[in-house]
């Protein structure tokens, strides 16, 4: 209770999981991951208050008082995809990042001022945010081009990147000898 957030950010500007995700349960942990980190570089003084009662100071009562409104936990749809995903948890992680547009791609780094070049790191085109790493880049392409059938890879643009993730989890076909969504999400790991 004494460490501030900033205890548990890299220098680099990313939650330091081993810090702490086996403190807390792995809902709270995927919560926790959908949220930038404060800024490494930042100067603003990060302050511990208990944001459910008024004198932001824990007591048991307000503490008792969250647990039964607790709807930030309650789950979605991307969350039981994301969950029920037959894959190891660190692709849980990394899915429901990309879902969050959380992960450090380039521009990420850029808006948040812990990097300035905005090119991909593969191919070096101008743009290297997530929709590039997964789809756009040749470097995907060329992955994509060796599992999806022809229509699929002609409309691999066509849906919105988190559209088109919470499509590919969804689909419980068989390839190659494993569902589609694990094949799919360790594809997209792998990408990245
Ligand atoms: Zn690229």
């Amino acid at each position: 209770m004494e460490n501030t957030l900033s205890r548990y950010v890299t220098i680099t500007g990313e939650w330091s999981w081993a810090d702490f995700h086996s403190l807390l349960p792995a809902g709270v942990v995927l919560r926790i991951a959908a949220i930038p980190p404060t800024d490494p570089n930042g100067t603003d003084n990060d302050l511990i208050f208990w944001v459910h009662s008024k004198s932001v100071v824990f007591t048991t009562s307000s503490a008792y008082a969250s647990f039964s409104h607790h709807s930030w936990l309650e789950p979605g749809k991307e969350w039981a995809l994301v969950w029920k995903c037959a894959v190891h948890e660190k692709v849980r992680f990394f899915l429901w990042l990309a879902l969050h547009n959380a992960l450090l791609t380039n521009d990420v780094r850029h808006r948040r001022h812990i990097g300035n070049d905005l090119s991909c790191g593969l191919c070096g085109g101008e743009m290297e945010d997530l929709n590039h790493i997964l789809r756009e880049c040749p470097m995907s392409s060329l992955v994509w081009h060796d599992f999806l059938y022809r229509n699929q890879m002609e409309t691999l643009l066509e849906l919105h990147l988190n559209q088109w993730i919470v499509e590919n989890l969804s689909n419980n076909t068989v390839f190659r000898g494993v569902g589609w969504s694990t094949f799919f999400a360790t594809a997209v790991d792998a990408l990245e």
